[in-house]
């Protein structure tokens, strides 16, 4: 099987890479073999890609060794932070087809797709910045030393992501570990390798050297397992479901003890009290469900509505979802398109039928949108209680539960009565109760009438299950550095 392979897309036609890239080249994987992605919208495979398994991931932690040791370690940092511009700027420059290949791989509507080309061309652009701003401090501690701190490259980093966000992802993981001048061996999910390998093609165009980033297509079991277990890996970062940053953890334990920082699931509330403007609430309740198909780590898909506000709620939100336009990811005018695998698109529904079994009152959706591809309809349950499954499980699809409160202080007990701890939202026109409430919520991002309004500026991470560590800002530029402490004798003649 080639290495590249000409994909034809309702919007233009480009040329896929097809290898696994490791050294800086398009290679096959050791085994020969291949797997499809499927178009979530037709559920027709658009390409085979080259599959990594561990022996693969072997040789790509090779590459990386070998460039860190050597010409990656003589790049000055501010010849890192040019590159990782001019990355950006080739991020820009192909928005077009990125945006086409998220569209096709991953069903997300183009126009959404473009959003999240922008988002990472900007995310590499701020990383650039910092490649030339890490910096140690000096510690006086005596007359007799000098002391001071260096913040170095933590080595090789292994880099697994997920499919909802397959370029995104792709940018958070990459900006922050090559700033501070580490190597890479990324794997992308299994659902959606296109655009990883998309962008392998722009690093080696932008001038990295060989063996800096690699990019791995393959599974979890196979690829990623080894990955977390690998002996000569300094640092793995995750994102995925909680499930599965569990047993990376124990890998890294298991192994060589690498570092670890999980991003993980969620059920975040979205609290909506009396005061609120309720025509703006409604717009950023609608956003933080049903965005991304509601394919987001931090969804808003417990809303919390108080009870002089419950009905009128009920029946705006009802009119907003119902307004959603769901279809064909290349109709520039597509806010929903299909969910990514007919995996999740049954893990969904089954949570949809647990629902409505468990008595909870469908407002609206509630099934299968048209006959072909993973489409369902944006789903609103009511009048649902604390214990039903669709209250406490992450469903990863567009689907979320009302429940009514008759205070600020339940809206507090329910908001953070789940093991998960990424986000959550308050919606009211008292900045008094918008600090209060946020200060009492257990979670990594609080957003005070607004919803998923996430920036690369800003840090994001989980509290509880829904991680460890923060990726995005200053904050992820931490997980990449080993701080070393060199204290100098100072001699007295
Ligand atoms: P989802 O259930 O939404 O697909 P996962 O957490 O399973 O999310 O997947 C996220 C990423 O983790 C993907 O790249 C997937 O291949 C990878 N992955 C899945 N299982 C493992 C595993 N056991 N070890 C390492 N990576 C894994």
């Amino acid at each position: 099987m080639s290495l590249f392979q000409t994909v034809q897309t309702p919007a233009l036609t480009y040329e896929q890479p097809l290898g696994l890239f490791i050294n800086n080249e398009f290679i096959k994987g050791v085994d020969g073999k291949t797997f499809e992605t499927i178009n979530p919208h037709n559920e027709k495979p658009i390409v085979a890609v080259h599959e990594g398994a561990e022996e693969d991931v072997n040789i790509a932690v090779k590459a990386a060794r070998s460039a860190l040791n050597g010409e990656w370690k003589q790049v000055t940092p501010s010849e890192r932070g040019r590159l990782l511009t001019r990355l950006a700027d080739f991020l820009e420059r192909d928005i077009e087809t990125l945006a086409a290949i998220e569209a096709l791989d991953n069903g997300k509507g183009v126009t959404m797709a473009k959003g999240d080309v922008t988002a990472s061309a900007g995310c590499l652009r701020y990383y650039g910045g910092w490649a030339d701003k890490i910096y140690g401090q000096t510690i006086d501690t005596d007359t007799n030393s000098l002391t001071y701190t260096r913040h170095e490259p933590v080595g090789v980093c292994g880099q697994i992501i997920p499919w909802n966000f397959p370029l995104l992802m792709f940018a958070w993981k990459i900006g922050p570990a090559l700033a501070t001048g580490n190597t890479i061996v990324m794997k992308t999910a299994e659902q959606t390798p296109l655009s990883g390998l998309y962008v392998a093609k722009l690093i080696k165009e932008a001038g990295f050297p060989p063996g800096v980033v690699n990019v791995i297509s393959g599974f979890g079991r196979t690829a990623g397992a080894a990955i977390a277990a690998h002996m000569d890996i300094d640092k793995v970062a995750f994102t995925g479901s909680t499930l599965v940053g569990r047993q990376i953890m124990k890998s890294a334990a298991d192994s060589n003890l690498k570092k670890v920082t999980l991003e993980l699931g969620g059920k975040s509330p979205n609290i909506v009290l009396p005061d609120a403007n309720l025509d703006e609430a409604i717009e950023w309740v609608n956003l933080g469900i049903f965005f991304n198909h509601g394919q987001c780590c931090c969804a808003g898909s417990r809303i919390l509505v108080h009870e002089a506000v419950y009905e009128k709620f009920l029946q705006l939100f009802k009119k907003r979802a119902e307004q959603n336009k769901v279809g064909d990811p290349f109709n520039t005018e597509t806010f929903q398109g299909p969910q990514v695998s007919q995996i999740q698109y049954d893990r969904i529904m089954s949570y949809i039928k647990d629902g409505k079994g468990a008595g909870a009152k469908v407002v609206t959706g509630g099934d299968r949108h048209g006959s072909e591809g993973y489409y369902i309809q944006p789903t609103i349950f009511a009048d649902v209680t604390e214990d039903m499954t669709i209250v406490k499980e992450e469903i990863f699809g567009p689907v979320c539960t009302v429940q009514k409160v008759r205070s600020e202080e339940e809206a507090i007990r329910v908001a953070n009565d789940t093991n998960y701890g990424l986000a959550a939202a308050v919606h009211t026109t008292n900045i008094n109760t918008a600090i209060r409430v946020s200060n009492a919520i257990k979670a990594g991002t609080v957003w005070v009438n607004n919803y998923n309004t996430l920036h690369y500026q800003m840090p994001f991470g989980g509290f509880k299950e829904s991680g460890v560590g923060r990726e995005l800002g200053s904050y992820a530029l931490e997980n990449y550095t080993e701080v070393k402490t060199v204290r100098v004798h100072l001699s007295q003649s």
